[in-house]
């Protein structure tokens, strides 16, 4: 089901794992990483929005004692310089961060006949598309989409529930907070909640 047996060749191609948070894709792109790793290829991991807290995750070794560590970066770009020529498996975590540039390298990585392995959290806690995933899914060979599991009522997640201070986030509020304890949940369509100001809702019934 998960779509890593791609056939490939010398020819490169483009993989997308998406879907809500807590639905694994990091634990995906590690495990096909780490077999890449078995099959002795040539891998760089790149992760935006990098922090201390995945060090540990992202030192991904094959039992062979081959390993591989993220490079932090922010822009298409960076990773741009960062790739070796000789690179044959480019995995990028938390894709959905990247600007729109991200779309033409992977294309570009992927015609130079490197396998590129995205992750990226497909829609955003409004439940709308979120930045440069649906153009990235768009020109994918290979598309997973991952669920968690509904922390309401156990059925399979597929939104990210923002919550302020434990209340659903409204539609309009500001992607960075100031001041506030903010946190998200996987929930499922019908346990997802996003509500809009009066008027709107008023305008929808
Ligand atoms: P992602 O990269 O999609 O955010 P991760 O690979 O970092 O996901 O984490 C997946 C892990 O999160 C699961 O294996 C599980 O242990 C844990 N987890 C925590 N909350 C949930 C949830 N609501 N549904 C499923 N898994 C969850
Ligand atoms: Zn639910």
């Amino acid at each position: 089901m998960i779509g890593d047996l791609y056939p490939g060749g010398a020819r490169g191609w483009i993989e997308v794992i998406c879907g809500v948070m807590f639905s694994g894709k990091s634990e995906e792109l590690i495990r096909r990483v780490r077999r890449a790793l078995i099959a002795k290829k040539r891998v760089q991991v790149f992760k935006s929005h990098l922090d201390e807290r995945y060090a540990g995750i992202y030192h991904v070794s094959s039992h062979d004692g081959r390993t591989v560590e993220a490079i932090p970066i922010d822009t298409p770009e960076q990773i741009a310089r960062a790739v070796q020529s000789d690179t044959q498996v480019v995995a990028i975590d938390e894709a959905q961060f990247l600007q729109a540039g991200i779309v033409d390298l992977a294309t570009a990585l992927a015609g130079s006949g490197k396998r590129v392995i995205l992750a990226g959290t497909d829609t955003d806690f409004r439940g709308e598309p979120f930045g440069c995933m649906p153009q990235l899914l768009a020109v994918a060979e290979v598309v997973d989409k991952l669920h968690a599991i509904c922390v309401v009522c156990g059925n399979p997640a597929s939104r990210n529930q923002r919550l302020i201070d434990g209340k659903p986030a409204r539609y309009d509020s500001p992607t960075i907070m100031v001041g506030g304890d903010e946190s998200y949940e996987a929930r499922c369509r019908s346990c997802h909640s996003v509500p809009r100001r009066d008027e709107d809702q008023v305008r929808l019934l």
